[in-house]
């Protein structure tokens, strides 16, 4: 048996959630065509899309020696400066952000991008200090939840809940419980949240600015969904960039997963430690994503595809979604879905359910339904009595009409039964 480091213990020994990922991928592989997935992270296909990335890739290899620059050579571990000239320039211009390639750092996708982060700002310190990672609220991204390579490194709050209508619900910070200890290194937050979905209001990211700043610790942002690419932003919100923000972005949910690029905004000591770290970990950077998309920030299409393609698409998934869930949840049933503002999930919330979120995603499975149980998704809070976490699951809903209209037809009836039981 090999005798693991402390940091092997802690990322070689398997999680929870590769336990889920991989019980997933075998229910998927082995489940047959009826099978539907509405478990996964992955973005939806959009033809629109498919043919933009079709059509760059074809003027790589007809340009000469383009395909050559791009595939035969390593770029700076930093980024490919012509992609990081363009994205600077793209932000300065159009949305008057004073920001240089100095601020910039690409990343093997945006987890690559937390992985990085976390451990550089959180965790053990030279004078023996511990530092943690403040989430003003979970549920937040599970694939935050076993990145420390140290020992565990989140202090989460629970959200206040406030049910709106009969069945929906919307998660607010808890700014009464926050507290910024000396303890906290950073605070962090997705917007549009993976998995619930729910966008922080204007008001709430102002305040959480100004209470990192206050403590002199910065605002994570992790803006994989959000403004101004890929844009699967539906709430009436904007964007907030400062000069003590991190804020992360991804080419995965334009469309481009596979290309493995994520971008980093930071100060300019932040995007540099990135970089060195870049350096150690990776050499260099996959430079596909980056040599796709460059023109495209160049001329600014790439806010227009975002907006007049790749946002309309989700919004309308996220709308037939809702509507399927109408149509196919008994009324009297005490279901609720958090307001969907963003990202590519319907979270879903069924108080007092006589059965765990983790059965009612056994029982889906056996009817070849697959969704992500919502306990994973509380990490870093301690209270493992809170009922809230064992009663919501995650449902994407970016496969064909027909797969996730099914999948939603048996959830209903899966919780219906859960009830009935009672
Ligand atoms: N952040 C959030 C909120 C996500 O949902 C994901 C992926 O699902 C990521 C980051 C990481 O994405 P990638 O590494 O593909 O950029």
């Amino acid at each position: 048996m090999v005798d693991y480091s402390l940091f092997g213990k802690r990322l070689c020994g398997g999680s929870g959630i590769e336990e889920l990922m991989d019980d997933l991928g075998h229910a998927l592989a082995t489940g047959g065509p009826d099978t539907k997935m509405l478990g996964g992270g992955q973005p939806g296909s959009i033809p629109e899309m498919n043919a933009i990335w079709r059509e760059r890739l074809q003027e790589i290899l007809d340009e000469p020696g383009a395909m050559e620059k791009v595939l035969c050579n390593y770029d700076p571990p930093r980024g490919n400066p012509k992609f990081l000239s363009s994205v600077a320039q793209m932000f300065r211009e159009k949305f008057g952000w004073n920001i240089t390639e100095k601020n910039l750092a690409i990343t093997p996708g945006g987890q690559s991008a937390f992985f990085f982060i976390f451990n550089a700002l959180a965790g053990r310190f030279e004078d023996g200090r511990r530092k943690k990672i403040l989430l003003p609220l979970v549920p937040e991204y599970i694939g935050y939840a076993n990145q420390s390579v140290g020992a565990d490194f989140f202090k989460a709050y629970k959200p206040k809940i406030e049910k709106l209508g009969d069945h929906q619900f919307k998660y607010r910070v808890d700014f009464d419980a926050l507290e910024v200890t000396e303890e906290i290194s950073a605070i962090c937050v997705s917007r549009p949240t993976n998995p619930s979905g729910n966008v922080l209001t204007d008001n709430e990211m102002a305040k959480l600015a100004k209470l990192a700043k206050e403590n002199g610790v910065p605002l994570i942002i992790d803006n994989a969904y959000g403004a101004p690419f890929p844009n699967i932003f539906f709430a009436d919100a904007n964007p907030l960039f400062d000069d003590n923000t991190i804020l992360t972005l991804s080419l995965s949910k334009i469309g481009l997963p596979g290309t493995r690029t994520g971008i980093v905004i930071a100060p300019e000591e932040i995007a540099s430690a990135i970089a060195s770290m870049s350096a150690i970990v990776d050499l260099a950077n996959n430079n596909v994503g980056q040599a796709i998309m460059e023109p495209l920030v160049r001329s600014g299409k790439i806010l227009e595809l975002s907006n007049e393609v790749v946002r309309p698409f989700y919004l309308e998934k996220s709308k037939q979604a809702q509507g399927w869930v109408s149509e196919f949840f008994e009324d009297t049933l005490p279901y609720r879905y958090h307001v969907s503002e963003g990202a590519l999930f319907l979270w879903m919330w069924f108080e007092d359910m006589p059965i765990t979120a983790r059965e009612l995603y056994e029982r889906l499975k056996a009817r070849n339904v697959l969704v992500v149980p919502g306990n994973y998704f509380f990490f870093g809070l301690g209270d493992d009595e809170w009922r809230h976490r064992r009663e919501c699951i995650r449902v994407t809903y970016t496969m064909d009409e027909g797969t996730v209209r099914d999948g939603i037809r048996i959830i209903a009836e899966e919780v219906q039964k859960a009830y009935v039981e009672k």
